[in-house]
């Protein structure tokens, strides 16, 4: 006989993984399908920044989403170390937006002014200053300093979150998810290419491949966006650190230097070009000089679940009963995702959530 569980979660990504984990802890019989593989899956690709600060412009609603998230990865990060013996990685010594001509100055100054107002600790420092804490950094006209922001490492977050979620009883198979099957206005089970799986809910937490599952109601905005990225070896006697430019980032991770990235719409192509690491090699030149003599050692690009205006889709299907989507987190899914987790075992058990969730809700795209 086939076993019906009361969830099944399409995807075993980071935000997969982590509503999974949340919802097999509250005593949920939980099923991750996975479809596994290497086909540009975001997580794969991450430089893992938690970065709301760097990444949320004036008046945008991932500002506060991002900076509860940022949060909720202390204690997360302790628990999974303690139940799963998986250090995350987790590092929260800051992250530096530098500014390369004084227009860029201008924002990112007013987007210090902005996050102050809003509370929240945010610093300008003048060119003198970046020069003084960073010297290996190219000639800027001050920076933006977000001292709380971060990184994790993104595959160490996937592996201990299904870890975890499995010794709490989920199980993880390895499949591919096709349709969604309904009766009348209620999701009642997933079909995938090795079988057909009963269920009470089904989350849909299949990154930028989302809109490609069948029988959902209406369509989900989400386009893949790809992501080209680099290692060098980090540079001998520089302290570690994170740095944003206008065109490119610098990301310490063990004995490299993680640089990225591009953002283009060319479908599900997770492929390298000549011209996506010209791209990064020309601000990463300009950005940090250091690093203009050294070669990458390893190249590799990923594709981000990006939605038309940037926000991820975080709630209930409102046609369809027993459907959650948490997808779309585009840029910012690693630093979304084990708040994600939370939300949506919040929202199934009824319960009100500390964030306002209006901006993500699934029906903003397509009121029909
Ligand atoms: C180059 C690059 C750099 C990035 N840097 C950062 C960063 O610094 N900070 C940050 O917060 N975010 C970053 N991101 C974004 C982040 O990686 C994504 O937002 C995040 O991975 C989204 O998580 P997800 O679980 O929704 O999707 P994914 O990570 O893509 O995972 C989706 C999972 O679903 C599975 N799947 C897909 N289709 C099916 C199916 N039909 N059946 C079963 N399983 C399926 C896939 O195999 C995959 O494992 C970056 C992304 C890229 C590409």
């Amino acid at each position: 006989m086939t076993a019906s569980y009361d969830v099944v979660v399409v995807g075993g990504g980071p935000v997969g993984a982590a509503c999974a984990r949340e919802l097999a802890l509250e005593g949920r019989r939980v099923l991750v399908l996975e479809r596994g593989g290497d086909i540009g899956q975001g997580w794969r690709a991450a430089a893992g920044m938690l970065a709301p600060q760097i990444e949320s412009r004036r008046d945008d609603p991932l500002l506060e989403l991002g900076l509860a998230a940022r949060e909720h990865y202390a204690p997360l990060a302790a628990a999974l170390a303690e139940t799963t013996g998986i250090d995350i990685g987790l590092w929260q010594e800051g992250i530096a937006a530098v500014a390369a001509s004084d227009a860029e100055g201008y924002e990112l100054k007013a987007r210090v002014e902005w996050q102050r107002q809003q509370g929240h600790l945010s610093d300008w420092l003048d060119a003198g200053e970046v020069r003084a804490r960073w010297p290996w950094l190219g000639d800027t006209a001050g920076a933006l300093w977000a001292a709380h922001d971060g990184a994790i490492e993104p595959e160490k977050l996937v592996r201990a979150l299904l870890d975890d979620a499995r010794r709490v009883g989920a199980v993880l198979v390895e499949d591919t998810v096709t349709t969604i099957e309904r009766v009348g206005y209620r999701a009642t089970a997933v079909v995938a290419t090795g079988g057909r799986y009963p269920c009470g809910n089904v989350v849909l937490a299949a990154g930028a491949w989302a809109r490609q599952i069948n029988g959902l109601p209406r369509p989900v905005s989400v386009e893949p966006v790809r992501g080209q990225m680099l290692a060098f070896p980090w540079p001998q006697g520089v302290p570690r650190a994170i740095v944003y430019g206008k065109d490119c980032y610098i990301v310490a991770r063990g004995d490299e230097a993680i640089v990225g990235s591009t953002m283009e719409f060319v479908g599900f192509r997770p492929e390298v070009t000549a011209e996506g690491l010209r791209h990064i090699l020309a601000a990463v030149s300009a950005l940090a000089p250091v690093l203009a003599g050294s070669q990458p050692r390893r190249r590799w690009a990923g594709l981000r679940p990006v939605t038309p205006d940037g926000l991820p889709i975080i709630g209930p299907e409102p046609r369809l009963q027993g459907l959650w989507y948490a997808t779309g987190h585009g840029r910012n899914g690693i630093l979304l995702a084990g708040l994600t987790g939370l939300l949506i075992r919040q929202l199934m058990d009824g319960e009100p959530t500390a964030e306002d969730l209006r901006p993500f809700s699934p029906g903003r795209f397509w009121e029909w």
